[in-house]
């Protein structure tokens, strides 16, 4: 039976780069058999001016329905008057939680063939390629109490909740397990169990899993080394599975040591394995219309949905080696360009799709 993606372009950039995203499935498709139905919904500040809500009733049903969501961005300074509540970026909360997404996924990878373009120096990041697994429905964004109240003295206190049930633990450990058992079989988890209590529970309940994955090496690290560690020598990584607060954090720092966020993916999951697929960066509004986004973080999302749901790693494996081609033949769009010439959204994506045919099976 044929798998259904729910394909969501959303707003600046994100219909340009779904489109290379789109291009590369239909190839695939064609040439390579692969057994997909593709069905468009809009989403995010499209969806406010088509429908007056940023996550329509029937775009929700389509995502539900589908195995997996392939996602642009959303958002854009056209609708950032609007209040709150009916913002675009609302709908990729709004996705998240209906859809279950518990766990993030955000790999950092540098192609050697970018490591100028690194905040660090190439000698320690040439060849990087980490996995974040973050938490991404529980912890300190949800717990409860949460609020600003007044204490006795009448002096106002904001206060959250940094709680975690080991339900919960045990699922995103147990994904984070899976995942290193695929890459390199090192996990490191990231806590602060010497100060906080739910950090401790946390580390308690991820060593009691690891028992089920003997064949993966696990490792604990504080939160405070992991930051530092991270810029220091960040090669020593597989995979990182933390919570939501330490997770949001030092993905973002990753995300930095590999230079363009236009080559980076992600992958949020839930517990069956279905999942929603997007870049990490924006609906980039300064360059939105002109064919200047890079279509890599979309297509590496591609690969993801391939790998974690389709269960295609095969030619997963193939398009990230594509990607790679593209790059030592000096492709570039302007983000990573540097001194190349840089070529538009459309091209590198026909550049991919050509080189699926140079990459051996
Ligand atoms: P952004 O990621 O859209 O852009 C940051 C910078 O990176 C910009 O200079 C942009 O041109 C550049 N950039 C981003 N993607 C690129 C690509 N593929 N190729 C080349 N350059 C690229 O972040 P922002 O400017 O802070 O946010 C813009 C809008 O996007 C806001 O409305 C924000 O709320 C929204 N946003 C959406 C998501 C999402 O949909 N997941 C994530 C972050 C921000």
């Amino acid at each position: 039976m044929s798998n259904k993606i729910a394909l969501l372009p959303g707003d600046g950039v994100g219909p340009e780069i779904m489109a290379e995203a789109e291009k590369l499935l239909g190839a695939l498709q064609q040439g390579q058999g692969l057994d997909i139905e593709i069905e468009k919904a809009e989403i995010g500040g499209a969806a406010i001016d088509a429908t007056g809500v940023p996550l329509p009733d029937s775009t929700l049903a389509l995502a539900q329905a589908a195995d997996a969501v392939l996602l642009g961005a959303v958002g854009g300074p056209r609708w950032d008057d609007i209040e709150r509540e009916r913002r675009p970026e609302r709908a990729l909360l709004a996705l998240r939680s209906e859809l279950g997404l518990f766990a993030n996924l955000r790999p950092a990878l540098l192609y050697p063939e970018l490591a100028d373009a690194s905040a660090l120096r190439r000698e320690l990041v040439a060849g990087l390629d980490l996995l974040i697994v973050r938490e991404l429905t529980g912890g300190i964004y949800f717990g409860e109490p949460r609020g600003i109240d007044k204490d006795a003295s009448g002096q106002r206190r904001g206060y959250n909740t940094m709680v975690y049930s080991e339900s919960e633990i045990e699922r995103i450990a147990r994904q984070a397990f899976i995942s290193a058992r695929r890459r390199y079989g090192h996990l490191c988890s990231v806590d602060k169990a010497n100060v906080l209590e739910v950090s401790q529970l946390w580390r308690e309940v991820v060593a009691s899993v690891h028992a089920d994955y003997p064949d993966v090496v696990l490792s604990h690290m504080y939160v405070d080394n992991a930051a530092m560690q991270l810029v220091r020598d960040p090669r020593q990584f597989d995979v990182i599975v933390t919570g939501n607060l330490f997770g949001d954090i030092l993905s973002d720092c990753a995300a930095m040591l590999t230079g363009s966020i236009g080559m980076l993916p992600s992958a949020s999951l839930d517990s069956t394995g279905k999942g929603m697929y997007e870049p990490v960066h924006g609906s980039a509004p300064d360059i939105a219309g002109e064919g200047l986004a890079n279509p890599l973080a979309a297509i590496l999302s591609v690969a993801m949905m391939l790998r974690h749901t389709l269960d295609e790693g095969t030619l997963a494996d193939r398009i990230e080696r594509a990607v790679g081609l593209v790059l030592s033949e000096g492709f570039r769009t302007s983000d990573i360009a540097g001194t190349y010439r840089a070529i538009s959204t459309v091209e590198m994506g026909d550049a991919v799709v050509a080189a699926m045919d140079r990459v051996p099976a």
